[in-house]
Formats: structure tokens, sequence, C-alpha cells
């Protein structure tokens, strides 16, 4: 596989030295006192600084203050209003969704969520708007539209033949319906062409579509395997499979998907073939913990989340006991943006220990997207997307899930968060 497209963001030029902070490098390794050199926004140096050390152009004194690698939530939706009903999205215009969606981007860098993966709904023009600096928020990885059959996850006719409210505001579709081989070969394509950084494919049903259920299958093995090999023709890219139920879950993962989604129905047979082929688990436990909302909801999707909940749990905690590498990622859209780093806490009630979510939260998810070479870690030579916050995430984990405690974010070393003013002097 071709190395994965960094997603570019503004640098900031010179040297920051961050002093006396704890740092929780996103590696597992216990928390240390360290200084972190920052030049040209690339980490430098962790550790003391020595007394013949040239002097910054900014110092940030960080004493009583624990840095963390700015974290990966590698599955959001930020095309998706977090409380908005959809009969009042269809009447606005396309400029309103942009700047909702800019907002919801802003959130989640405000929430320490430096770099993430929309697996459906955004465009690459908010990747390119980012690297641009036009707008505050993340490094994205665009899926741009999920796959599956007629009748699956991914389409949005319903039974009487209406379509789903989404579709008339969205300005490429973010569902990709492929019946025959042919067609998903092209649909991978068109992608590709558009510019996604991650192909997605649907091998079950939802627990919150009205039409399918997590025991439905979806894109087959064979096929997740043709697209698989399609992908890796044309430079490689992962492969994220919603993937809910057993069943699916098995053709996902067989088929060579680099990542199960969701993932709510564990066997030991499925558990085998993960760790197997180094399959990651993104549990998205935030949204599956989410109380379905009967106001929202119609009665049968509000008892198949409930049934749900009690399978996915189970799965997660499974899968963890058994050592499956896990990836932090919220389904965010679903789950409130801006609170995304409540995963963590749910991963620790999975069997995770505090410094293992981060590492799920920071590290893995870098290492998912094919970026662990630049991000992911307060490392030497990583780029300085940087979390200080006043919370001790290892003492308590839940903490982080207030983004009021995360006090300063840096991207490529430039400051997007400062409550407090550390980099005033940038
Ligand atoms: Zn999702």
């Amino acid at each position: 596989m071709t190395p994965a497209r960094l997603p570019d963001a503004p640098t900031q030029p010179g040297s920051t030295r961050i002093v006396g902070a704890t740092v929780v490098d996103g590696t597992g390794a216990p928390p240390r006192i360290a200084d972190v050199e920052i030049r040209d926004g690339v980490v430098v140096s962790v550790g003391p600084t020595s007394a013949a050390a040239t002097r910054p152009d900014r110092t940030v004194d960080a004493r009583g203050l624990h840095v963390l690698p700015g974290f990966v939530d590698v599955h959001v939706h930020l095309t998706m209003p977090n409380d908005s009903r959809s009969e009042s999205q269809a009447t606005k215009f396309a400029e309103e969704h942009a700047f909702a969606t800019a907002e919801s981007m802003r959130q989640t860098v405000a929430a320490g969520v430096t770099a993430a993966r929309d697996l459906a709904g955004l465009t690459p023009g908010y990747r390119n708007a980012v690297a641009a600096g036009h707008i505050v928020g993340p490094r994205m990885h665009v899926a741009i539209a999920l796959l599956s059959p007629t009748g699956g996850h991914a389409d949005p006719v319903r039974a009487n033949g209406s379509l789903a409210d989404y579709v008339a505001y969205e300005p490429i579709p973010s569902g990709a319906v492929v019946d025959s081989d042919a067609e998903a070969i092209r649909a991978v394509r068109t992608l590709l062409r558009t510019g996604a950084d991650v192909i997605k494919v649907c091998t079950t049903g939802g627990i919150s579509t009205p039409e399918d259920s997590p025991d439905d299958l979806g894109i087959s093995e064979d096929q997740v395997r043709l697209i698989a090999r399609e992908v890796a023709r044309r430079g490689g890219r992962p492969i994220a499979a919603h993937a809910q139920g057993l069943a699916g879950a098995l053709e996902a993962v067989r088929g060579g998907a680099t990542s199960l989604e969701h993932g709510y129905e564990m066997s030991d047979e499925l558990i085998r073939e993960m760790l197997r082929r180094g399959t990651v688990l993104v549990p998205t436990l935030s949204t599956l913990n989410l109380a379905p909302d009967p106001s929202r909801k119609p009665p049968a999707v509000i008892a198949k989340k409930l049934e749900w909940q009690h399978r996915g749990r189970d799965a997660a905690s499974r899968a963890v006991a058994a050592g499956v590498p896990v990836a932090m990622g919220t389904d965010a859209g679903i789950h409130p943006h801006g609170a995304n780093l409540a995963e963590l806490g749910h991963l620790v009630a999975a069997g995770l220990s505090p410094l293992e979510a981060i590492r799920a939260g920071t590290q893995t998810g870098a290492r998912l997207l094919g970026l662990d070479a630049h991000l992911g870690t307060v490392t030497t030579g990583r780029i300085a997307d940087l979390v200080l916050t006043d919370a001790d995430p290892v003492a308590d984990i839940t903490s982080l899930a207030d983004p009021e405690r995360v006090r300063a974010v840096t991207i490529g070393g430039r400051k997007v968060k400062d409550l407090d003013g550390f980099f005033t002097s940038q």
C-alpha cells in the first residue's frame, strides 16, 4: 500500500518549548514530566532541556498540565447536525449546511480531536478548506459515501418508493448503491477519483435505519475482496466495514476489511480471524450507549436499539479481553459533535486501562489511517498536534469528556484553542 495522504493544515513557524508538562505520549508508556520542543510544527525533542539549549521563540509554562497527542476519531459524520430535525434541514441553503458543518468541525477540534475520519457525508472540500486555513477543523480523511446493495444501509429509497430527506441537501450522495461486481468497481473508482481516503462498505444493515437490521447482510465477502483488490491496485486505502451483526462482520473480516466499524456481535471465530489479520475494531460505544429518543425514532427502531446495546457492550468487552486492536471512533453526528473523548470512558468500561484507551484514541487511530509516521504520539519527529489539559486522564479518564478540561490544542504547532493564553506570543 502506498503511504496514506497526510491531510495538510497550516503550520506554526519558529520554535516553541512546552516546559514541565506531564507527558502521556500515546504509546501506552507511563506518564513522565518532560519538556516538549517544537520546531516549524514538528516535535524535535521530548525530555529534559539541556543547559546548552538555545532559547526558543516561545515558551509555554505547562507545569501542572498534561500534554497528550491530539486525538484521532476514526468514525465521524460531520455533516450530520446534532439536534436539528431532518425536516428543517431540507429547507436550508447549501451555505447553511456548510457553515453548520464547519462549526461541528471546530467543536471537534475544541474537544481535543486533531485528526478525524468521516465515514460518509463529508466531501473533500472540507478537508481542503482545513488545509488552506480557511476553517478550523481536524485533519480529515473522508470516505465521501458508503457502499451497500439495493435495500441495504446506503439505499435512501424507502419501502413506498419515497426518498430519505437527506438526499435533498447532499452535494455528493453519501450512499452508493451497488449490486453487481461491475457496479461496485465503478463506485470505488468514482470515489477514488473524487478524492476518497478510505472506502466504506456496509456488510450488514443497521440499528438506526428503519428498513434494515444488523442481522441483514449487505456487501458480500466476495465483493469486499473484489473491492479491496481494486483499491490496492489504485494505490491502496483502508477498507472500513460497517458491520453490526455477526454474519456480516465475518464476511467483512474474511473479505479483507481493515477495520470493523461497530462490531456489535462477537464470536470466538470472529475474534480469531481479527487477531490473525490484524483487523482493528472500532466499537463506537458513545453512539451505542446513547439512549434512543422516542420523539425522533419509530418504536421498532427503539426496540432494536435496546436489544443491540446489550450485545454491543458484551462484544466490545470480549474483543478487548482477547486483545483485538481497538481504535477510538464515536459515530459523532449521531453522538453529539464535540463530546468525542467520552468514548475513552466507554473503552475503559469495556476493559482497556486508561493508558490503553488513550493509545486507542491516538497511536492506534493514526495507524489505522496509515498516518502513524506523522501523527498519534508525542515523540520526536511527529507533527505537533497536541492537547494540553488540566485534567489527569490516567487518574480519571472520564475527565477528558468535558471539553472545558481541554485547555489548549495545537495543530502543526499552531494554536487552534487556547483558553488560558498559553500560546499568546504566537
Ligand atoms: Zn457511522
